[in-house]
């Protein structure tokens, strides 16, 4: 290439709707990362939850290269065999009997709502179209999803939302007590809310909402696209409560970073998408299934999931340590890799500080809304990795004290 792209290309180039940092990572390896002069980072991020194997995998790299040399893609007049295998993968492993397959997690939970306001227009008529939410929640930037997440300011500006849409408190079944009844079709929620900022149901919660939608005959949507596929050391974070939904979606981590999506639902819900009623050009791409099938048999491993817990445990000591020297954290939450570390008072709103010093360190990491830091790791990360990491964030929080 005889023109280095830089990062000022990105203001030359592109829409202004991201910030991206200063640095262009080129490489990445496991949890480390290479920018382009060179310089080494830790990965605590995993792209946004979403490289669940850490960088370039060699099952995944496997998969994609096997598949590149066969077919890339046929479109849905024809099925393929990667789409196939990968839903039959999702099918033994989780609840659902049947995987509609597209390629991101709005998409995902796009498919979701309408399969649920269908589901509902043909078995109990029109009426029967509101969909319960929560504040704090997130799930998608396609109009509708905004309009369902629980952040105004995703959907603000846009012209008029969506009808019939409501939403609750996280955690406090008489808010939605409140708000359901019999015209509800849907009630959505994330297992443990990732952008609103890590925060996990509680068991009553989630149980609660279960025996709120078979009340009412409503669906239950997990969101789990950013909980989901291991992430808190089950492949899915349902199996944890013991509460059983009747949608789930999924993404991020499904494809290790190859775009990718997937709902899944019971025999029962699933035969009202008859033919025309929804669709892809991209859904069930044979690449971007046949990268998902390697990342969904390797997260599903024993060792895998169980070592999910160990890493967790891991990075509570050191975060309680840092609390313990610095004093900055309020409460550290979350489930399995996907934790939440809230700043105390005295470092407050000061979340991208962290994040920008922690760059400077060789440490990527995430926030979650302006005072929780948030870490989502590579299942598969090392425990030299998380120290040399950890090590990373003692210097940043370090540098914030002057
Ligand atoms: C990231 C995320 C989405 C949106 O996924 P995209 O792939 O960005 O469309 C939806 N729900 C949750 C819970 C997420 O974290």
């Amino acid at each position: 290439m005889s023109w280095t792209p830089a990062r000022e290309d990105f203001d030359n180039y592109m829409l202004p709707n991201y910030s991206p940092q200063r640095v262009i990572p080129v490489r990445g390896e496991g949890s480390r990362l290479w920018d382009q002069e060179g310089r080494e980072y830790i990965d605590f991020a995993g792209g946004i939850a979403v490289n669940g194997l850490g960088h370039c995998h060699p099952a995944l790299v496997k998969a994609l290269r096997e598949q590149s040399e066969k077919v890339w893609h046929l479109s849905n007049v024809y099925t393929n065999e990667p789409a196939l295998a990968l839903a039959k993968s999702l099918v033994d492993k989780t609840f659902a009997d049947k995987v509609f397959l597209c390629s991101s997690g709005g998409e995902a939970n796009e498919a979701a709502l309408k399969l649920a306001r269908r589901f509902a227009y043909d078995t109990f008529g029109e009426a029967k179209h509101k969909i319960v939410s929560f504040r704090q929640s997130f799930h998608g930037r396609t109009f509708f999803t905004v309009s369902v997440g629980g952040q105004p300011k995703y959907s603000q500006g846009f012209g008029p939302v969506p009808g019939g849409i409501v939403h609750g408190e996280f955690n406090n079944l008489d808010s939605v007590r409140e708000l359901i009844d019999n015209d509800t079709c849907a009630v959505i929620v994330e297992p443990v809310q990732g952008e609103g900022g890590v925060t996990p149901a509680t068991p009553e919660f989630l149980k609660g909402l279960r025996e709120l939608c078979d009340q009412h005959d409503a669906l239950l949507i997990f969101d789990e696209v950013q909980c989901g596929m291991g992430r808190t050391g089950q492949l899915y974070t349902y199996m944890h409560y013991g509460v059983t939904p009747d949608i789930l979606t999924s993404a991020k981590a499904l494809g290790g970073g190859f775009p990718i999506g997937a709902m899944l639902t019971t025999d029962r819900i699933a035969k009202v998408f008859v033919v025309g009623t929804h669709g892809s050009t991209y859904g069930g791409n044979p690449l971007a299934c046949a990268v998902a099938l390697a990342a969904v048999e390797t997260i599903s491993q024993p060792d895998v999931l169980k070592g999910v817990e160990q890493r967790f445990e891991l990075f509570k000591s050191h975060l309680e340590a840092l609390d313990r020297k610095y004093g900055v954290f309020k409460e550290i939450r979350g489930m399995g890799l996907l934790i939440g570390a809230e700043l105390s008072d005295a470092y407050a709103e000061r979340g991208r500080d962290v994040l920008a010093a922690a760059i400077d360190e060789g440490l990527m990491m995430l926030v979650a809304g302006p005072s929780v830091l948030r870490f989502a790791p590579s299942l598969v990360i090392s425990e030299q990795e998380i120290e040399d990491g950890m090590a990373c964030l003692d210097h940043a929080l370090a540098r914030l004290q002057d």
